[in-house]
């Protein structure tokens, strides 16, 4: 594996401190006065202004005096918190290849002390959307960094429920390892999204399966919202495998009929252009809501019989509040319809330092003083917070 983790554990103290207090800083300060984040970190000496420099230098904090003196972290710095913790939980011991770009996610590979290779994703809510589709959102009239690392967080929760909850109920999706801040650590799925594959054995099999997946999730209560091409995996044996869940919604959402038409229009469209696959009726077309056009292989939302009450279970009993759930629906919901085509509006950031940079990671400092493992359970930051009040020097 090209990128060691382990050097996490070698990170100053002072370093993680320091970073932490920005990202409390940042529940209530789009940039964190510097003296604020003096105040948090509370190190001896005026510690703290030298270790924001070497911060800075690495590109995990960005530095912003157009207000007043103030940080804010950078997705690099949010990668870093939720790296470290990680490791500090055994979760994983280090990184590899980055084996997928998502719309608004990277995701790489990492292995444990075992050897074990699993999926990171960290999600990246407003790499692209945000700047797609800003004129018609009404947070951007509150844009701030803190919206990108809050609905990043919310969708890797969200993620990590549903995969948990699904995966209890028998969906194919990947194991559900482990969750932290905005990334999610989940089992490796072999093979390959099915936009990649050129024909099948079974076409016909594949395609009901698919079908049948969704018209399960509904009876279940939900609906997936993005189920595509690029969403399902597909390996040699050609064993299907669901993933990319942050957008789901209950059944009895008001437009749980348009989205769950839409999941099925989109198989339908890719099987049939891809794979000739040919249905009795037109299919293509998805805008006649003639029953004389009613053809056996489209399910009817209607006609399903549907559990109610599971999402909104499974994400309260992830600590999920009803405001942070409106929050992330609002926003992943909005992005989806024709998302992939949207021109994208060209208002670069400037460099976010993201993870491709996280070899700067490793000459960060050399101080041995290993920072304390957080524990398994509970709300990371509060964990942090502990950690800093229990520290104070
Ligand atoms: P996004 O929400 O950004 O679309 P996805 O969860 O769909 O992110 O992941 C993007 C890509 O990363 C996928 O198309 C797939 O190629 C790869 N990928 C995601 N999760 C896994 C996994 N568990 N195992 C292997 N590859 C994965
Ligand atoms: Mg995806």
């Amino acid at each position: 594996m090209k990128l060691d983790v382990n050097v996490l554990r070698y990170l100053s103290k002072d370093d993680f401190r320091v970073l932490t207090a920005v990202e409390m800083g940042m529940r209530n300060h789009e940039i964190v006065p510097v003296e604020l984040i003096d105040r948090i970190a509370s190190l001896r000496h005026g510690g703290t202004y030298k270790v924001l420099k070497n911060l800075l230098k690495h590109k995990l904090l960005h530095h912003d005096s157009s207000k007043y003196d103030g940080f804010r972290l950078t997705y690099l710095g949010y990668d870093f918190l939720a790296i470290k913790t990680l490791v500090n939980r055994g979760v994983f011991s280090s990184v590899g290849r980055q084996i997928g770009v998502g719309k608004e996610s990277d995701i790489f590979e990492v292995a444990n002390e075992e050897g074990e290779i699993m999926a990171m994703k960290l999600h990246r809510l407003g790499r692209t959307s945000f700047r797609a589709v800003k004129s018609k959102r009404d947070y951007l009239k509150h844009r701030s960094s803190f919206s990108w690392l809050y609905l990043s967080r919310l969708a890797a929760l969200k993620e990590f429920a549903f995969m948990k909850a699904l995966q209890e109920h028998g969906f194919p999706v990947p194991n559900a390892v482990d969750c932290n801040r905005h990334c999610v650590i989940m089992s490796l799925v072999q093979g390959y999204p099915l936009v990649q594959v050129k024909e099948l054995q079974n076409t016909n099999t594949i395609f009901e399966k698919i079908i049948g997946i969704i018209v399960r999730l509904a009876e279940h209560g939900l609906i997936h919202c993005d189920f595509n091409e690029f969403n399902i995996m597909i390996d040699d044996d050609e064993k299907i495998t669901i993933i990319d869940f942050p957008q789901m919604v209950s059944v009895s959402h008001r437009n749980a009929e348009m989205y769950f038409d839409r999941d099925v229009e989109c198989i339908i469209k890719f099987f049939s252009k891809r794979f000739n696959l040919s249905f009795e009726a037109d299919a293509g077309e998805s805008d006649s809501d003639s029953d004389a056009e009613s053809d056996s292989i489209k399910p009817r939302f209607s006609s399903i019989k549907k559990a109610s009450g599971f999402l909104d279970k499974e994400l309260s009993a992830s600590g999920f509040s009803r405001k942070e759930q409106a929050d992330i629906e609002k926003f992943t919901l909005e992005k989806i319809p024709g998302s992939d085509d949207e021109e994208i509006e060209e208002e670069e950031e400037e460099d976010e330092g993201e993870i491709q940079n996280f070899d700067s990671l490793c000459s960060l400092t050399n101080d041995e003083d290993q920072v304390k493992a957080c524990g398994n359970s509970g709300d990371v930051e509060e964990e942090d917070q502990q950690q800093l009040s229990e520290g104070k020097q």
